[in-house]
């Protein structure tokens, strides 16, 4: 039961997410995937695969939708991939088929200098980004104010590894720190645009990946060439934004804390306390339920478990850590709302 002393009518799942993401009250914490929560039981449930769901407007909404409708999460995140603007790009991609995610081809990367960065015209007409702002579109008009919609706009690190290769760009980050701020700062305009074309579709919140990741970079990278970007797009995408890095972020959390972003969607490597310490207040934090393990294997009392780990340590948004695996079973994910509202009554009733 919602205290009713406190909380006179429930909170739509819009205004649940928009507050938790202000830190604000909430009448009980939201449940939300900044990334993805796609499962091939839920492509089947409403005729909507990869890749299609990956490429066509209306498959991409309709798959999305199920976080809300099937699985009773707070938000609704279409852009399953990290790809979407790398094909625009104009990465060569691997859509792959129903039961794989799409990558970027790896051997082929299309540029090797900051001369070569370009960012085309066609950005956000190409049909792989157009899609996502259409998808928006749809839910936004399907689903009116009742549930939070969020897009994705990668960052530049992230679009780095895509169009330069991982180690090329690792290595010129090494080599040459000031080249490489160069081309951050140039393949910016990307998530930028990107990210302003979301929030006039219809968005609410975006999800904004920069895989500067615990097992490839240090949090001193992270500070050195990351914290001044991703506080400068603070100011030029208007909208709450939700910065994910996978693995271990401890060490630069604090750094996070300090970009003015609205949340950090954090991993299951890193401790929900020591997380919340870290960042005081200055962030909210969402996740940061385990995927490969809990979610995909363990169960739902480990689910529960991690839920009220998560609950205990006052996470304002609780979700899983990352994209979720594609065989995930939604058991595993029907069990995130309900230990949620178990909680709540626990703490209700205690109170
Ligand atoms: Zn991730």
């Amino acid at each position: 039961m919602i205290d009713e002393r406190k909380t006179a009518a429930p909170m739509t799942s819009r205004q649940r997410v928009l507050a938790a993401l202000r830190r604000e009250p909430v009448d009980r914490t939201p449940v939300c995937n900044p990334t993805s929560v796609a499962t091939v039981e839920l492509m089947d449930l409403v005729d909507a695969h990869f890749p299609d769901a990956n490429r066509n407007a209306e498959k991409m909404a309709r798959l999305a939708a199920t976080s809300y409708t099937e699985l009773g999460f707070d938000s609704i995140m279409p852009v399953f991939t990290i790809i979407q603007e790398s094909s625009a790009l104009g990465c060569k991609i691997q859509w792959e088929e129903k039961d794989n995610w799409p990558t970027v081809r790896m051997g082929e990367p299309i540029w090797s200098g900051l001369e070569d960065i370009r960012i085309p015209d066609d950005l956000l007409t190409h049909p792989d980004t157009r899609c996502v702002l259409d998808a928006i579109g749809i839910l936004r008009k399907r689903f009116g104010d009742d549930v939070a919609i969020i897009g994705k706009t990668m960052g530049p690190w992230s679009l780095g590894y895509h169009c330069f290769g991982v180690e090329k760009f690792l290595l010129m980050s090494l080599d040459d720190p000031a080249e490489t701020m160069r081309c951050l700062d140039k393949m910016k305009e990307a998530t930028i645009r990107f990210g302003r074309a979301q929030i006039e579709a219809g968005a609410d919140a975006l999800t904004l990946p920069d895989h500067a990741t615990g097992d490839l970079v240090s949090g001193e990278y992270y500070a050195r060439f990351l914290q001044e970007m991703h506080t400068e797009f603070v100011d030029q995408i208007p909208i709450p934004l939700i910065l994910h890095i996978c693995g271990r972020t401890e060490d630069r959390m604090d750094y996070i804390a300090q970009t003015g972003m609205a949340a950090f969607h954090y991993d299951s490597k890193n401790n929900p306390q020591a997380s919340m310490d870290i960042v005081g207040g200055r962030i909210a934090l969402v996740g940061n339920i385990n995927n490969p393990e809990t979610l995909y294997s363990k169960g739902p009392e480990v689910v529960r478990q991690e839920v009220y780990k998560n609950l205990d340590a006052g996470v304002p948004l609780v979700g899983p850590e990352c994209a979720i695996p594609l065989q995930t079973p939604i058991e595993s994910l029907k069990e995130i709302p309900l230990a949620v509202r178990d909680w709540r009554k626990e703490h209700a009733a205690t109170n």
